[in-house]
């Protein structure tokens, strides 16, 4: 029994694995791969149709917003979002707390005035800055709701009179939120909701066809709305495991029904770590993220021993991003309550061993 924290690409619900590997053999009893049909075929349709439905259903989404499925990862959106909603002369309102925070600023700055209205860097973002003031004339505020590789979490939706962007990558479909109150929010599916190569978008209609400049049609959310993520040919692969994924978390008792495990992973794991003298968390406790906990140890010899513990114990992912160090456990939708039990139990034990 492997324990899979691993930060990106990371678990994915067993029975999915089990789904997906029957559909490259055999798909839906057609005799063919699910990687080796035509996109435009009434079996992949309904694959299509029934991922975006799912989606607005789990999500509880207005009319005015739509369902995308494109390409790219979330970096591209870092360009994408810019590009189709900020103008020349006028400005964005960016909110830097954090890696891919930064990574949005500095595309954004390809394409208009980007006013950074709050920042974390004076402390390593180990904490989320909430008070802060957007211009007014401010085209959008974009935010990370969850830092990934800081372990920081907005566990509110930041009050702003400007249309309001998320870069979700982390968290989305992780916790209930009011997802109409966003103007556009994006997903790289790795993390929640299925596998590389596809990203999760979900766009306000109304936002769109606002700035001057000529667009790529690739690059236009309209031209892929008015195509139903169909303009060219759509990582079917990848759309399909995220339509298992997103089946399994409605069978989960959907949004409500995750966030419920979601949060009693991060109450075990966050009071133990709390409670053993040995361990130390990096950032502000009001703002833990409890998709990715960060930390590191009082005495950083025993960190190698430490991660040595886990591979023996086959908890998978536990070391820190290349930029933080220490220690990253991340407990994405798929992870069972059970695999942190396990991580919290070894802790406990190397406490006891070494405290
Ligand atoms: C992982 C991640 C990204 C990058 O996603 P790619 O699909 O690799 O481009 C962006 N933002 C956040 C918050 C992430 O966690």
């Amino acid at each position: 029994m492997v324990h899979n924290f691993n930060a990106g690409p990371s678990i994915l619900p067993y029975e999915v694995l089990q789904q997906a590997s029957e559909a490259l053999l055999n798909f839906n009893n057609t005799g063919l791969s699910i990687l080796e049909i035509g996109h435009r075929t009434p079996v992949f349709e309904g694959v299509l149709n029934e991922a975006v439905s799912l989606v607005k259903e789990l999500m509880q989404l207005d009319s005015e917003h739509e369902v995308l499925f494109l390409h790219g990862g979330a970096s591209t959106q870092f360009m994408q979002v810019p590009m189709n909603l900020l103008e020349e002369g006028k400005t964005a309102a960016y909110i830097d707390n954090g890696i891919w925070g930064s990574k949005a600023i500095k595309e954004a700055r390809l394409f208009g005035n980007v006013e950074v209205v709050a920042s974390s860097k004076d402390k390593n973002h180990t904490y989320i800055q909430k008070e802060f003031t957007v211009p007014a004339d401010a085209l959008y505020l974009h935010y990370t709701t969850n830092n990934t590789v800081e372990g920081t979490q907005w566990h509110s939706i930041p009050e702003t009179n400007v249309p309001l962007i998320a870069d979700m990558s982390s968290d989305i479909l992780s916790r209930q939120l009011d997802f109409n109150r966003f103007s556009l929010i994006y997903a790289g599916a790795q993390k929640n909701v299925g596998i590389a190569g596809v990203n999760l978008l979900v766009v306000n209609k109304n936002a769109l066809g606002k700035v001057s400049r000529k667009l790529p049609t690739i690059m236009d959310y309209r031209s892929h709305i008015d195509n139903g993520s169909m303009l060219n040919t759509p990582p079917v692969f990848a759309i399909y495991v995220s339509m298992l994924t997103l089946r399994w978390i409605k069978k989960m008792g959907g949004v409500t029904g995750i966030e419920k495990l979601n949060n009693e992973k991060a109450e075990l794991f966050y009071s133990t770590l709390d409670s053993l003298p040995l361990f130390k968390g990096l950032v502000a406790k009001e703002d833990r993220s409890k998709m990715n906990a960060v930390f590191i140890m009082e005495n950083p010899d025993l960190e190698k021993q430490f991660l040595d513990v886990c591979k023996r114990e086959n908890l998978y992912g536990i070391k820190g991003h290349r930029s933080v160090g220490g220690f990253r456990a991340s407990f994405y939708n798929a992870l069972p309550v059970s695999s942190v039990q396990v991580l919290v139990q070894v802790m406990k034990d190397f406490g006891t061993q070494f405290g």
